[in-house]
């Protein structure tokens, strides 16, 4: 089966995020369980977890069909201690809130060096960051987001994500979610047939499919390789429609959320839809 959904608002209460999905003909969804501009949230109220279980319940959302992502503020490699100590936490808060909605996996950037120190010793913490959050809570995987290598953020190339997870202890709770744009801009040439099947190749020979936990589907607004992370609507952009329609059709991309972060929101109904008609 395949879920296709959004990135869809939880302004309110994040029970609101299901109906958002709803509206658009989701079935699945990515969504922010606190604010992600901000350190601290405080706690979800055991009504506002009922009636967030009891909404998925309703509509028939599992936990492999929700994408939870993290404030942006995290950076698990973090050079300066004060800082890698609150992103630490703050990680910690957020796995903790995805169980306690009955969610089961949680996706995040993996990381910053800031040119403080060097990409081994950034990886490392990073690494370290998740064996500490994973011994912290349970039931949550950690899920890698691939970037687009901008500034200097870690996790463009699929060997960093590669050495993160082999530095992770409990390996049944890492994850891995490639994001279309991102591997574009980081120059994995999703636009042409070759380029897709080499792309998908090497991230199943570097990482492994199993690991795979969730895509994110996006546009690219900068040609192959820009390192610049710029999403827009799937037709247009330097992405051609041959991704799309290669994971719609591909079941290794079956019963994982398959989220669309694209700009315009007044889009997602069409390219759900787009999306769906591709399937067999
Ligand atoms: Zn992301
Ligand atoms: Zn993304």
């Amino acid at each position: 089966m395949k879920y296709f959904g959004a990135h869809v608002s939880a302004s309110g209460g994040v029970y609101n995020a299901i109906d958002n999905a709803v509206a658009i003909g989701a079935n699945a969804f990515a969504l922010f369980t606190k604010n992600q501009r901000q350190w601290i949230a405080k706690p979800l109220e055991p009504a506002e977890i009922e009636k967030f279980k009891a909404g998925c319940a309703k509509h028939g959302f599992k936990p492999n069909q929700i994408l939870p992502h993290d404030s942006y503020l995290i950076n698990l490699g973090a050079p300066v201690e004060e800082n890698l100590q609150k992103s630490r936490e703050a990680f910690i808060d957020e796995m903790s809130r995805c169980a306690q909605l009955g969610l089961d996996r949680l996706n995040f950037h993996p990381g910053s060096h800031l040119k403080m120190i060097s990409v081994d010793e950034c990886l490392k913490r990073i690494a370290e960051s998740i064996n500490i959050a994973l011994d912290k809570t349970s039931g949550v995987t950690a899920v890698i987001e691939n970037t687009a290598g901008q500034g200097s953020n870690l996790g463009s190339k699929f060997e960093e994500i590669a050495a993160i997870i082999d530095m992770v202890e409990d390996k049944s709770r890492v994850g891995v979610c490639i994001d279309t744009c991102h591997s574009f801009a980081a120059g994995y040439d999703f636009s042409t047939d070759n380029g897709i099947s080499a792309a998908f190749s090497n991230f199943d020979n570097i990482i492994g499919f199993k690991y795979l936990c969730g895509m994110h589907l996006n546009g690219a607004m900068k040609a192959l390789a820009s390192h610049v992370d710029r999403h827009t609507p799937l037709k247009d952009g330097y992405l051609g429609p041959k991704v799309f329609e290669y994971i719609a059709r591909d079941p290794r991309f079956d019963e994982i959320p398959l989220i669309l972060e694209t700009p315009d929101e007044a889009q997602w109904p069409q390219e759900i839809e787009w999306l769906k008609s591709f399937i067999c």
